[in-house]
């Protein structure tokens, strides 16, 4: 956020101002809520999970004997369960909202099925102490691959090209990550853009060099920071989205 513009960090993160969740955030954080649960109980499937408090009803057929099978139907009654209708200004748009989902999830399943997949943890926390600051995110998914760990990083949003995932900064802070949390390499950070007509896989790796750069990157934002430094970055692109447009004497749009 801080990279995108200081001051919406700054009204956000500093002033604690209210963020006002939009529309696409709220279907974002729905798409990725389903597929947490997907990803647990493909874990519980495989018999390494127990029963968490978010999945208790999915959890409670299999507790009874009742078989839940990793099919589409499945994954579409989650996402029936996770999608959450309030961010949008009327019943039409949430229903078309709701119908994009299932869309995207079908996507995300024939996508899913094309391979057998090992999946080791979903909505993964970490916490990495680096010199002076910590840096805290989650993993939305990892998944056991030949030799390593593989991380997935779900996008409901605009497609990204192969040469910006290549030197995405939040990708380098999940390979960080992996070092920490895992006994074993990460040999592949994907980002997973889910979108109506087919699901794109952008994948890259971090060379030792990269993440050493990657955590120079970071001690100049956290320093900045430090600084109060938060000038303000208008632009149409991300003033367009920013919640704070009507408050901020800056905002482009
Ligand atoms: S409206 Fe634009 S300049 Fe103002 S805080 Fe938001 S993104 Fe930054």
């Amino acid at each position: 956020m801080y990279r995108r513009c200081p001051r919406q960090y700054e009204f956000a993160v500093r002033k604690k101002l209210p963020w006002g969740i939009s529309p696409a955030e709220s279907f974002g954080a729905s798409v990725h809520n389903a597929l947490k649960k997907w990803g647990e109980l493909e874990r519980a499937s495989s018999g390494k999970l127990q029963a968490s408090s978010g999945q208790q009803e999915l959890f409670a057929a299999e507790k009874k004997g009742e078989e839940i099978e990793l099919t589409e139907e499945t994954l579409l009654k989650i996402w029936s369960g996770c999608f959450s209708p309030e961010a949008f200004a009327t019943r039409l748009e949430a229903d078309f909202a709701r119908a994009r989902g299932e869309t995207l999830l079908q996507q995300f399943y024939a996508w899913w099925a094309r391979e057998r997949r090992r999946v080791v943890a979903v909505e993964k926390s970490f916490s990495i102490a680096l010199d002076g600051f910590k840096l805290t995110g989650r993993l939305d998914r990892v998944e056991q691959i030949d030799g390593g760990v593989a991380i997935i990083d779900f996008k409901t949003g605009e497609l990204k090209e192969q040469d910006a995932v290549d030197s995405d900064l939040q990708l380098s802070v999940y390979a960080l990550a992996a070092k920490e949390l895992f006994d074993t390499p990460c040999h592949g950070l994907t980002l997973l853009f889910l979108n109506e007509d087919e699901v794109i896989e952008r994948t890259t790796q971090r060379s030792e060099g990269q993440l050493k750069d990657a955590v120079r990157q970071m001690h100049a934002l956290a320093e900045r920071i430090e600084s109060a430094d938060f000038h303000p970055t208008p632009g149409k692109a991300v003033c367009r989205y920013c919640p704070y447009r009507g408050v901020c004497d800056m905002a482009a749009v």
